[in-house]
């Protein structure tokens, strides 16, 4: 089997990130560290290590919903040292890692797994999970401004796909409405450019379902195994 996909396969990361894993020289074989992506495993004989851990295809797969605090990163590590979602879940003993990302200032409901293919399936710009989010933002958006945001915007180089907003509260004192968002595509930040794009600036952000996986009974900063149907249904 390929190296990438024996360490996808392992529960390491998704194919993409065991890619990066590799080449950034994490991975031994037998002993030595292999960067060559054409690297192919015998499954039954090669002892295959990533940072010095050894992995195995017998590991069990573990799917946990995440009730992510605004303040932590999504990614293993930073330069700043800041806290990390994984700090979140350190008592699960297998190797669990988010699907996609939240920003550090975002809150909600983050998806941590170890099985590789789902990772691949859900982070696939072609998946069309609905993605929930609320919004607190600067205004309040005009009928004009909302049809705008549904029916694409032009940011940077992409046009942004059909999406939805709705005003669900507006505070015209503190001049900030409260909208709720549902996007399936899932670029770097892209719910705070499209408001932005609209000239109505996100102030706090927080993601409350994912498809209909919700946080319901999930205190902030704690998690919750997901159910058989929940993992069948984003299958
Ligand atoms: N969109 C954003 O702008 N930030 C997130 O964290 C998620 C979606």
């Amino acid at each position: 089997m390929r190296i990438n996909k024996y360490i996808a396969s392992c529960g390491i990361a998704s194919r993409r990130k065991a890619e990066e894993i590799i080449l950034d020289a994490r991975v031994k074989v037998n002993g030595r560290i292999v960067e060559e992506l054409s690297f192919n495993i015998d499954e039954e004989n090669d002892i295959v290590e990533v940072d010095g851990k050894v992995v195995s295809l017998s590991e069990k797969y573990v799917y946990i919903v995440l009730n992510k605090p605004e303040g932590y990163i999504t990614t293993v590590k930073d330069q700043f040292d800041r806290p990390s979602v994984l700090d979140l879940v350190s008592d699960i003993k297998e190797r669990v890692y988010p699907i996609g990302r939240l920003d550090y200032e975002t809150s909600g409901l983050l998806i941590l797994t170890n099985d590789g293919d789902l990772t691949y399936k859900l982070t696939h710009p072609k998946h069309e999970v609905d993605k929930t989010y609320l919004a607190l933002v600067k205004g309040t958006p005009s009928a004009e401004e909302a049809r705008n945001f549904e029916s694409g915007l032009q940011i940077e180089d992409y046009t942004t796909a059909p999406a939805k907003i709705k005003i669900v509260d507006i505070n015209r004192e503190k001049n900030y409405s409260k909208c709720e968002i549902k996007i399936h595509e899932g670029r770097n930040r892209q719910v705070r450019k499209m408001c932005r794009a609209i000239n109505h600036p996100v102030l706090r952000l927080r993601r409350v379902a994912m498809g209909n996986i919700g946080l319901k009974g999930v205190e902030v900063g704690k998690y919750r195994h997901l159910t058989k149907e929940e993992v069948e249904y984003l299958k």
